[in-house]
């Protein structure tokens, strides 16, 4: 009997602002926790993050490969004894073979030769790597605390050691023009990571971002223009071969516990610019193939519907009366791509550059 390919999984250990001294314009962690930049790494005990790799492992029967990932601190700043008692956790579940390796996120700057050699011991798989911007003067804007030559020397060290690297981006930061965030991206894919993360800048409460935005000194990015360049850096990533693992926040604790004050927040951010991907395609295909009054039946592979259809219908709704056609069908078609979108004899697949005939392709 056919199962299907096993899917990974990640377990995810939140260890809110451990090991992390810094003050970043856009954070509010100091303000969320109510501890000092310095204060003792506010780590959960490890017999309830034991608790929580049972919780996940007993739900996920069958996933391949599982990782045990340490989030929403900076790893490699936390003090050695902290970081170790991690490791060697997650490591004891790797020798008994429930899970294939160790993944955590930690600034450029953290990625130094010594910590590195300290992580050799241990089966770590995959580091993420905030660097979210290559443009110095973003990063300066931002109050990083790092340049972008850091990034890029942390990134080398971790792809010389073997790990597979993710990199965060942060698209609207303060600082940060059209152009900056095209030269920043383009930077950040040259440094071959194996995926990226993007994540729109959003004013939260007791951030120095919100100082700012209520002096009128930043000016957050529209949601529109927050998922028209979120789409541009899928597209470029995905064209290279470098996957884009989220696209969005992720609501976490830390999310729920302050608030967002103004900024392009949506909690389906992904689903936005997919869905804006498949609307480029459809008009680009009424422009060529449709007149009005027709009623074409737009094919896409079955998971893709919905990215087609839009929020509510909406790229369905925008179609009909942009093109004065009569109806919109949509129709499953599992022999085409993920991404591709076919109608009226016509395909189009912008990821693979093709428009075409059908068949042709
Ligand atoms: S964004 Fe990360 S590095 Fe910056 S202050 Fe917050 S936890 Fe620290």
């Amino acid at each position: 009997m056919a199962t299907g390919t096993p899917r990974e999984l990640i377990v995810p250990l939140f260890i809110p602002h451990a090991g992390c001294p810094h003050h970043c314009i856009f954070c509010n962690q100091h303000a969320v926790t109510g501890q000092g930049c310095l204060a003792s790494p506010a780590m959960p005990p490890l017999a309830a993050m034991e608790a929580e790799i049972e919780r996940w492992l007993s739900w996920s029967a069958r996933r391949h490969p599982v990782e045990i990932s340490f989030y929403g601190g900076t790893f490699l700043g936390l003090p050695v004894e902290v970081m170790t008692a991690c490791l060697e956790l997650a490591h004891r579940y790797v020798k008994a073979g429930r899970v294939h390796g160790i993944r955590f996120s930690t600034r450029p700057d953290t990625v130094t030769e010594s910590v590195l050699a300290l992580l050799a011991a241990y089966p770590v798989t995959t580091v993420e790597l905030g660097a979210q911007s290559m443009e110095d003067a973003v990063l300066v804007a931002s109050t990083r605390g790092h340049r972008a030559a850091e990034t890029a020397t942390a990134m080398a060290r971790l792809q010389e050691h073997g790990y597979r690297t993710i990199l965060q981006a942060m698209v609207g930061l303060p600082g940060e023009t059209r152009e900056l965030w095209d030269t920043s991206l383009d930077r950040m894919l040259a440094l071959s990571p194996y995926g990226i993360r993007i994540y729109p800048t959003v004013v939260l409460s007791g951030s120095g971002l919100e100082a700012l935005w209520r002096d009128g000194l930043y000016t957050p990015l529209s949601l529109d223009e927050a998922v028209r360049r979120s789409k541009e850096a899928w597209m470029a990533a995905t064209q290279k071969g470098i996957k884009v693992i989220r696209m969005g926040l992720q609501e976490s604790e830390e999310m729920r516990l302050s608030r967002i004050c103004a900024g392009p927040h949506h909690p389906a951010f992904g689903h936005l610019v997919h869905s804006a991907r498949f609307l480029d395609m459809a008009e680009s295909l009424a422009e060529t193939a449709f007149s009005p009054g027709a009623s074409p039946v737009f094919r896409v592979h079955p998971r893709s519907i919905s990215r087609l259809r839009g929020q509510k219908n909406s790229n369905l709704v925008h179609l009909k009366k942009r093109y004065a056609l009569a109806g919109v069908r949509v129709a499953a078609d599992e022999a085409l791509a993920e991404t591709a979108l076919a109608a009226d004899g016509w395909v189009v697949d912008s990821v693979r550059q093709i428009f075409a005939k059908d068949g042709e392709s």
